[in-house]
């Protein structure tokens, strides 16, 4: 049967046997950014209008014609939040976060909304991890954050990601650049897209980032910035390559990275997938050095990324990266009878209550229905109670894997039962990844600091 209501277009669903999927990815990337120094915001789902067009920017392609904007009943005009920079930076100023300790290092996980044409790896509902660091100027600070994105594609086992550099300079030298840059692009104008047309008048740099093939072939001779950096510009530049070599990251110098947003200034970088098709940027961020101020702060130099969680995991799949086992089930208790089955939920919370995942029958079913349920959602353990059991205060525990049965009572000592196998089951475990580690580090030696 066709199911009522279906999700809406470019919306999707994280269902249960998925969502080990995106803990793993959303607890990787927090606890990495945890050792960098980040801590967690969470902010609302929904901020002011002006908000983001102050911010993301008039001329851009989320503010011009992406963002879910409405009124609500007040009459107030509230969009969803398109990306989660604005509102880190909102409630950092509200909350005067940035008269404190600086810089303010702040992670999250959030939902971002567009309307797009949905297509793979681009929703109108999708998720970010990001990073803002505020009040960092210093060039080690750029080197920082994108050396924490590359921790955590590294750490979730990513490859065949490919770091794209650019600087794209500051509001002084980057006027010059427009000028040089409108130019050119009047002098082919007859070969620019309509979107680009309106672009040379507005901002004639994001005709650089234009999909069309007739506007890149146009942009592959445009001037580039790196050219006109001013001297300030170029130096901190130069400090942000020297401090990705000494950390080991290989990069590309990539003149036609320019990024979405308006707030960005000097250092914009993006990780691109070599498994992602037309939508290939997993991870893109930069240096927003004048946002603080547009929002009506004080000269903050500050920075972040934000990763696209759908498309990570798309590369992840890709690649035949290896998630966590999803846990399951450690001992089901089936039953016979009334008193059977009271008696087993009893047992089955008093586990729970100790750590254990145990089941017991909810539906009523038969003895036999029950067995099968425990196969299909993989116990590792049964035990079947009924009148003689409840007697004896013993009963069969059954390995589901190997068929192996032994008599257990049904008291404390079931529990410890199951927790000494649960830690046999963790030993065993991690001699296996102990040994793979061990083989795999012939090159120990030639560790150094
Ligand atoms: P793109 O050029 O792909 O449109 P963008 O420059 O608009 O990206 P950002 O605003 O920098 O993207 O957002 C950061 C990351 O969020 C992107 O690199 C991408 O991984 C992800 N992302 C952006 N828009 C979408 C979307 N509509 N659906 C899924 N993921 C998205
Ligand atoms: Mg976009």
């Amino acid at each position: 049967m066709d199911a009522m209501y279906k999700a809406v277009r470019g919306t999707q669903d994280v269902l249960p046997a998925d969502s080990g999927k995106w803990q793993y990815m959303e607890q990787t990337a927090l606890s990495v950014a945890q050792d960098f120094g980040y801590r967690e915001i969470r902010t609302p789902v929904f901020e002011q209008t002006a908000l983001f067009q102050r911010s993301v920017g008039e001329t851009t392609d989320v503010v011009q014609k992406e963002m879910y904007t409405f009124l609500d009943k007040g009459e107030r005009s509230i969009t969803l939040r398109p990306e989660g920079t604005a509102g880190a930076a909102r409630a950092a100023l509200e909350h005067g976060l940035l008269a404190g300790a600086l810089p303010v290092k702040a992670s999250y996980v959030t939902s971002c909304y567009r309307y797009e044409k949905p297509q793979a790896g681009r929703l109108r509902e999708f998720h970010q991890f990001g990073v803002e660091c505020f009040a960092a100027a210093a060039p080690q600070a750029d080197a920082e954050i994108i050396t924490l994105a590359a921790t955590i594609l590294e750490s979730l086992g990513v490859t065949g990601v490919q770091l794209h550099i650019n600087s794209i300079g500051c509001p002084e030298c980057r006027a010059q650049y427009h000028a040089v840059l409108k130019e050119y692009f009047t002098a082919h104008k007859e070969s620019l897209c309509g979107t680009c047309l309106d672009r040379l008048e507005r901002n004639p740099m994001r005709i650089l980032d234009c999909k069309s093939p007739e506007c890149a072939a146009v942009a592959a001779g445009a001037p580039v910035m790196l050219d006109y950096l001013c001297d300030d510009c170029a130096a901190h530049f130069e400090e942000v390559k020297a401090c990705l070599t000494d950390a080991g990251l290989s990069f590309e110098l990539d003149p036609h990275i320019v990024r979405g947003l308006d707030y960005y200034t000097r250092t914009v970088f993006e990780f691109i997938s070599d498994a992602l098709g037309a939508q290939s940027t997993v991870c893109g961020g930069g240096r927003y050095d004048g946002l603080i101020e547009e929002l009506g702060g004080a000269h903050v130099p500050s920075l972040g990324f934000g990763m696209g969680l759908e498309r990570l995991l798309m590369v992840m799949e890709a690649k035949g990266v290896s998630f966590p086992e999803t846990p399951v089930c450690e001992v089901y208790f089936a039953s016979m009878g009334e008193a059977a089955a009271r008696r087993c939920f009893t047992l089955t919370t008093k586990l729970r209550q100790g750590g254990v995942a145990a089941e017991c029958d909810t539906v009523g079913r038969s003895l036999k229905a029950q067995m099968k349920y425990a196969d299909k959602i993989g116990a590792r353990y049964t035990l079947v109670v009924g009148d003689d059991e409840l007697a004896s205060g013993t009963a069969r525990l059954k390995d589901m894997a190997t068929g192996e049965t032994e008599d257990v009572t049904l008291d404390d000592g079931l529990y410890s039962v199951l927790y000494n196998k649960s830690l046999d089951r963790q030993l065993a475990g991690m001699t296996d990844l102990l040994g793979e580690e061990l083989g795999g580090l012939d090159g120990l030696s030639g560790l150094s600091l």
